[in-house]
């Protein structure tokens, strides 16, 4: 066990209550269970208050690509705040790290997605997207062209622009979202809405919405689509092989732009360095952040085209945040690249360890609970039914089933995210085979506990 000399743990939650007011959480109902106390983590555990060691399933929150605990960006941080702690780049002036990082990601992105706009967060990366891709067209001399269309149960962030372009309900409840001329079609999830049809049938007829969204509106007046090439907070939900080619046609015989969100799909998760590159999808824009700098840092950007980035410079982009760019983030997230790079951690993941997880995440399959047991890359779920020949959903509101097998896991001190009653995970890129083995063991004993308690109480039920 490790010895750390913080507070006991009663101590700790209580301030915690008292104080901090958590994102996504019901705080009230948090505060008199106990938030858990993260304290320290190496590779791909994390230690908390009570020297318990748990598997960080989901890598942070998708971010933690290289793994906890490399002292080279924890040292890069130190140089560069010695350095030159701050500085910005709005008035004619400029920085080593941002314009390092920039090139560097200019290298390293497809096609010729060469430019970069940086921001301190995905959030505030679609923010920037959406006022970018609006004035792209003004200065085009088509200001009418304003429309996005974005997808239902998407997850592009949690700021004003970024949450109306997201299609979570939940947060659409909340706080007069969508802002205007933000339109959303259905996703491609076949496990859960794909009905009679086969995936690839379901795939293109999901991409196909996007083409009827846009003679709905009018060509002349949508700006662009932005979808992840993966999602991942909706449940890491795969399209079918069918669904990013047919949105590329419709992108391309309409003339619109295409923003591939790679906030997690970027930097390997993949297997490759986007997630773009996997699916063959040829983006006008990709909003980066997230394993950018593996979380040790916050900073995030568009990496643009030549013709949007070009037309963009023709005027004053009225338009930026105080930490874009930020020189430590950069350094941070320079050095990151340097590592995922050298260690040719990406290769690994799409020679080894990616197959590794597929075959051991993919025999969960067999489990009574488990509908579909899925993963590409380094991002995998499994849906929860309790009947899967006919994929059936629970009869507990959605959630239920997956919240109590959140708590199993927890309980088995593997960090594994329920989204509905879909079970999710996306560790680090570093996880080895034995610890992968470990982690889908925990996985197994998790669905056990969840399975047995659910028949215990009755609610192994199908909805009608
Ligand atoms: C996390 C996420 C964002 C938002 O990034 P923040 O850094 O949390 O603002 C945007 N898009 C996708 C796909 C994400 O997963």
């Amino acid at each position: 066990m490790v010895l750390t000399n913080t507070p006991p743990t009663a101590e700790l939650q209580a301030l915690d209550a008292a104080h901090h007011m958590h994102p996504f959480t019901a705080n009230t109902a948090l505060g008199k269970k106990g938030a858990r106390i993260i304290t320290r983590a190496d590779g791909v555990r994390l230690t908390d208050s009570e020297g318990e060691e748990l598997i960080d399933g989901m890598a942070g929150l998708w971010c933690v690509n290289i793994g906890y605990g490399r002292a080279e960006l924890a040292e890069a941080a130190a140089r560069q705040m010695r350095e030159l702690p701050y500085y910005n780049t709005f008035f004619q002036t400029s920085h080593v790290p941002a314009l390092q990082l920039a090139a560097k990601l200019a290298e390293l992105a497809p096609g010729d997605l060469n430019h970069v706009f940086f921001a301190g967060s995905g959030s505030e990366a679609n923010d920037t997207n959406i006022r970018m891709i609006r004035q792209y067209w003004a200065l085009k001399g088509q200001p009418e062209r304003r429309v996005i269309i974005a997808r239902r149960n998407g997850y592009h962030g949690s700021s004003m622009g970024s949450a109306s372009l997201g299609g979570m309900a939940a947060m659409h409840a909340q706080g007069g979202l969508p802002i205007p001329d933000i339109v959303h079609i259905d996703q491609p999830y076949w496990w859960g809405e794909g009905g009679d049809t086969t995936p690839e049938e379901f795939g293109r007829a999901r991409a196909r919405q996007l083409e009827e969204m846009i003679l709905a509106i009018g060509p002349e007046r949508v700006a662009g689509f932005i979808g992840e090439p993966v999602q991942g907070a909706g449940g890491v939900i795969i399209p079918p092989e069918s669904y990013w080619p047919e949105i590329q046609r419709i992108v391309a015989q309409y003339g619109i732009l295409l923003i591939a969100d790679e906030v997690i799909t970027g930097f390997g998760r993949l297997g490759e360095w986007f997630g773009s590159q996997s699916y063959g999808i040829r983006p006008h824009i990709m909003t980066i952040a997230k394993g950018l700098s593996s979380g040790y840092q916050p900073i995030g950007g568009s990496i643009v085209c030549d013709e949007v980035a070009q037309t963009i410079g023709q005027d004053e982009f009225n338009h930026g945040y105080t930490y874009s760019g930020h020189p430590v983030a950069a350094a941070v997230a320079l050095e990151n690249l340097r590592i995922l790079q050298e260690e040719h951690v990406i290769e690994r993941v799409r020679s080894d360890t990616a197959p590794c997880l597929a075959q051991a995440w993919g025999a969960l399959a067999d489990h009574p609970l488990v509908g579909e047991a899925v993963s590409r890359g380094m991002m995998a779920s499994l849906a929860l039914t309790p009947d899967k020949a006919v994929r059936a959903k629970f009869d507990a509101a959605p959630g239920t089933v997956g919240q109590i097998c959140r708590e199993f896991s927890f309980g088995n001190n593997l960090v594994m995210r329920h989204v509905g009653d879909r079970m999710v995970i996306a560790p680090p890129l570093v996880i080895t085979a034995g610890d992968i083995d470990e982690l889908v063991a925990r996985a197994r004993r998790t669905l056990d506990q969840t399975h047995a308690y659910l028949q215990a109480e009755g609610m192994l039920k199908a909805a009608a």
